[in-house]
Order: structure tokens, then sequence, then C-alpha cells
């Protein structure tokens, strides 16, 4: 296997997340695993987790119940 950058190199490994081909001089390793220059300067690279929010319904929908099972609380008791 070739390098993706350098076809007259001998790749040594691949980039975890792109896939691509790397020889000694463009695989940068990190404590995550070998990356390719891009995907190690990209932030969102290192991190291999998607970060997904809770959408805004979803927080009301909490806070209602919270709200609607107080209410309910409170009529039970008195
Ligand atoms: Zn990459
Ligand atoms: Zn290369």
């Amino acid at each position: 296997m070739k390098c993706a950058a350098h076809p007259d190199r001998s790749a040594l490994g691949y980039c975890s997340r792109c896939g691509k081909a790397l020889c000694k001089d463009c695989l940068v390793r990190l404590s995550a695993g070998n990356f390719c220059e891009a995907c190690a300067n990209d932030p969102q690279g290192r991190m291999s987790r998607p970060k997904r929010r809770f959408p805004w319904w979803t927080i009301a929908l909490i806070v209602m119940g919270v709200a609607a099972a107080a209410s309910i609380l409170r009529s039970v008791i008195h």
C-alpha cells in the first residue's frame, strides 16, 4: 500500500478517522490513534463521540411533566 499524499512512499498505517493511507511523514500519532494531518488538526476529529443535544421540546416536555407531577402531588396531599 502507498501513502495517499505520496504515491512514491509506502504507507505505515491508516487514518483512524478517514481511513487514508499514511506514510511516516503524514502519520500523526495521537492518544486516540493514528490520524492524517487534516484529521489530527480537526478538533472534532479528536473527539470520536458525536455530541447530541436535547431538542428544546424535550426540555419543555420535561418541565411540563415536572410541573404536572407537582400539581398532582399537591392535590393528593391537600
Ligand atoms: Zn484522516
Ligand atoms: Zn505521505
